[in-house]
């Protein structure tokens, strides 16, 4: 499917993209196919899209060519657009009648900023619209072959940042307490403070032989995925040359890795163990 036809999209009642909408949309962790049909009807009604560094280059390449597209990147330490500047560049392509396309990575409620966005632009009057994305949280694992929840393991999961609007490690973040109430922990912008992160979760009872899956370039052809533990994972990661984006998962769901590698498997590598977690998996199945 190379041709224009294979992305014309279906007759179905797309929402209404009229001029001065702002449409902040999720573009998912970055392999195309896993973009919405409303992001991608979106890609190609806007007049202009404006997107971060996470949004795979590949995506873009979908849009109309005359649609003007600007980048507003945000890299965690690296000079870029201030949130405020954004935000007021978008209410400006909405008053000049533009349709407008903010394109963000992952999903643009969860740790995007989206949410500062929708509020600066309805405060501003301006009309928008949501359509969520696929989050490196849950999707990325899912094709390193983690699953977040497991029955036989996890009945709660924490999403975490590694840092804070400053660039450290959120001092809000109550250790002891994630620690102790969730057996899966799922750490974005977590590659530069990771040592002082996997200290604290040490720090506060936790195994240093825990499992811990680092998974860089999710969905994407460079992904990279590193199996380590818990104490291992910071001198790992070093080691590896792991770098952003990564999400780094702590818990036992990632030992299911050892089976469910499907994305190894498809490239003929064997599976490790049948039932890694020494649940049985299959029960039910002769
Ligand atoms: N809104 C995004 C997250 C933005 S914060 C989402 O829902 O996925 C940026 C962080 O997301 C990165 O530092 C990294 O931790 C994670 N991330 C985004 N895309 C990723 C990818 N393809 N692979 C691994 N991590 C990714």
């Amino acid at each position: 499917m190379t041709n224009e036809t294979a992305i014309t999209l279906p007759d179905h009642d797309w929402p209404e993209f009229p001029p001065g909408l702002v449409w902040l949309v999720g573009a998912g962790p970055g392999e195309p196919g896993l973009l919405t049909l409303q992001a991608l009807y979106a890609l190609r009604e806007a007049d202009v899209i404006v997107h971060d560094a996470l949004v795979d280059p590949r995506i873009l390449e979908w849009r109309r060519p005359e649609t003007e597209m600007e980048y507003a990147g945000k890299r965690g330490g690296k000079p870029s657009a201030k949130q405020r500047d954004i935000s007021l560049r978008l209410i400006e392509l909405s008053r000049a009648g533009k349709k407008v396309l903010r394109l963000k990575g992952g999903d643009p409620f969860v740790f995007g900023r989206g949410g500062e966005e929708a509020q600066t632009l309805v405060q501003a009057g301006v009309p928008i619209r949501v359509t969520p994305g696929i989050s490196a949280g849950i999707g990325g694992l899912a094709f390193a072959g983690i699953p977040v929840t497991h029955r036989d393991v996890n009945q709660a999961v924490t999403f975490l940042t590694g840092h804070d609007q400053s660039g450290a490690t959120p001092s809000a973040i109550d250790w002891p307490s994630i620690a102790r109430g969730s057996q899966v922990i799922v750490i974005y912008m977590a590659m530069k403070h990771l040592k002082q992160i996997t200290g604290n979760l040490l720090g506060a009872g936790r195994a240093a032989d825990e499992p811990v899956a680092i998974v860089s370039n999710a969905t994407r052809p460079e992904m990279r995925v590193l199996e380590t533990t818990l104490g291992k994972a910071a001198a790992d990661a070093q080691d590896h040359g792991m770098e952003a984006p990564a999400i780094v998962c702590v818990g036992r769901v990632v030992a299911l890795r050892q089976v469910i590698d499907w994305a190894g498997q498809l490239r003929g590598e064997p599976v490790r163990d049948l039932d890694p977690l020494g649940t049985g998996g299959t029960r039910q199945v002769s």
